[in-house]
């Protein structure tokens, strides 16, 4: 008997929300054409989880959508608008240069997301830039976003990368790429500054009105909608950036056109993992102030609620008196919000049961993090070894620290409240994108080898679970690798 295929989940229905809700803040465009357009990786359960067929997404007709150059019926493709402070000064028109909003899609638990390319041509807001994107810059962001979504961070997703047969000029000539990224939504604090700016209140209450709607719907039952919009964005991005600085992640460039409304992590250009431990860290070549260092993170995200709350004030309260003062109240909350977010997972982190008071984990903790600074060890591979040690084994954890006598003291301590060394193995990773295997793996890709990503992607798709075969992947970059450099807007 044979069954007629199902065409059905080839159907992309593509909606145009966000440019008919807000028209003043989309541009509609078209993609570039690709010459040669060839998978280099696709996310087959991302796919499946968006309802679309990935036989049908390796077609000519899936790769014209993941390029932009064909796209549904009925999808009106936009380039959107948003400013940003970039490094504390405003720009007040960014937008997407290289980058399009095919439309949202409603996933299979009927979930909103946005379909969006990056590297797909100039826009009108590309100003000096090429429009483009070279495959290993996209290949990186598909790498670190599947990491971070499988350490349950919240992210956008990748769910392709194509090489488009386009010559990217850089410092040197390199294959073209575009990747196919999946969000929650793209709105921005950037967003909102750029609604702002335009002077016109109505389209700043659309926005929030669009943002409450799509991500924070609590909000609108409130007594200020508004003022529980701006709370929730807070409460997210407090527990995004703990869940950051909680595996070591440096995102590199925290300006408020990467901060999202929807608390997802975004913007994957100069970010990298932090090895030994070291709250100074920064990799962006251009953070030379180390403004965006791993340290400085939680204050970085309540600055740029500061930013947020200014473009809310005449929202907030007619009485710009009052309105401040709400907008104020809130933040100061943000602090501790992250504070309690960081210490709860810290407390996983070492494996202490709930009894024990937060005065006692918060001393252990600190001293702790004194002894890895001191020794500057490696962030990732010493909670695993701790978990060890928890087990009765003692000796990889101790062979890390320069002041033996002070980590046998710290260790005393702590073994007498009773680690749980499995659910320590529960929330502290053995495999991340480690930035020599990251480097390597994209450098073989960019000539034409994609195993070596393939087989990072499959350690890091199980950060917790340690496997055979993958030791290399748990280690720390060898010593030869130093100074590791990261490049924004590549
Ligand atoms: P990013 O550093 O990726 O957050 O980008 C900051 C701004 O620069 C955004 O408005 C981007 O759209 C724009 N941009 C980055 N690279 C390019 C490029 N190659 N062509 C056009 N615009 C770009
Ligand atoms: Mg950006």
């Amino acid at each position: 008997m044979s069954v007629a295929p199902d065409t059905s989940q080839t159907r992309v229905i593509l909606d145009d929300r966000f440019v008919r809700e807000l028209p003043e803040m989309a541009v509609r465009w078209q993609a570039e054409p690709a010459p040669a357009p060839q998978l280099l990786v696709l996310n087959d359960a991302l796919a499946e989880e968006l309802g679309l067929d990935s036989a049908w997404l390796r077609s000519a007709d899936g790769l014209g959508l993941l390029v932009g150059t064909s796209v549904p019926a009925g999808a009106h493709p936009v380039a959107q608008a948003y400013s940003g402070h970039q490094f504390g000064n405003l720009s007040p028109r960014l937008g997407d240069g290289r980058a399009l909003l095919l439309g949202e899609l409603h996933d299979r638990d009927g979930n909103e997301r946005d379909l969006h390319l990056k590297g797909s041509g100039r826009t009108p807001f590309a100003r000096g830039g090429d429009g483009l994107a070279a495959v290993g810059p996209m290949l990186r962001e598909y790498l670190i976003s599947e990491a971070m979504h499988s350490l349950g961070i919240p992210t956008t997703r990748s769910l392709a990368v194509v090489a488009t047969g386009r010559p990217v000029q850089r410092e040197t000539v390199l294959p073209g790429a575009v990747l196919a990224r999946v969000a929650s939504s793209h709105l921005r604090v950037g967003s909102f500054q750029y609604a702002a700016l335009t002077g016109d209140l109505d389209l700043v209450r659309r926005l929030a009105d669009h943002a409450i709607a799509r991500h924070h719907p609590d909000a609108a039952q409130a007594e200020n909608p508004y003022l529980a919009l701006f709370d929730s964005v807070i409460a997210v991005q407090a527990a995004l950036v703990a869940k950051w600085v909680l595996v070591g992640f440096v995102h590199g460039v925290m300006n408020t056109d990467n901060t999202t409304i929807s608390g997802e992590t975004i913007d994957y250009g100069p970010c990298a993992f932090m090895e030994a431990y070291n709250p100074e860290t920064v990799f962006s070549s251009i953070d030379q102030w180390g403004r965006y260092a791993y340290g400085n993170q939680p204050a970085i995200i309540g600055w740029n609620m500061a930013r947020f709350a200014e473009t809310l004030l005449p929202l907030l309260a007619e009485d710009s008196d009052q309105a401040i003062a709400l907008a104020q109240a809130s933040l100061s909350g943000f602090r501790d919000r992250y504070e309690s977010a960081w210490s709860t997972g810290m407390r996983a982190k070492v494996g202490l049961p709930e009894d024990i008071p937060d005065e006692v984990v918060a001393g252990l903790v600190g001293q702790l993090h004194d002894q890895l600074a001191q020794s500057r060890v490696d962030y990732t591979s010493f909670f695993r070894q701790l978990a060890r040690a928890a087990r009765g084994d003692t000796e990889p954890a101790r062979g890390l620290f320069v002041d033996l006598a002070g980590f046998d003291d710290w260790l005393g301590r702590w073994l007498e409240l009773g680690p749980d060394a499995d659910q320590m193995d529960r929330v502290n990773p053995l495999y991340i994108p480690r930035n020599h295997l990251v480097e390597e793996a994209l450098a073989a890709a960019t000539a034409g080898d994609t195993a070596p990503m393939e087989q990072l992607l499959a350690a890091i798709s199980a950060p917790y679970v340690e496997r055979p075969g993958l030791q290399r992947y748990a280690e720390p970059a060898p010593d030869d690798f130093v100074n590791y450099r990261t490049f924004c807007g590549t």
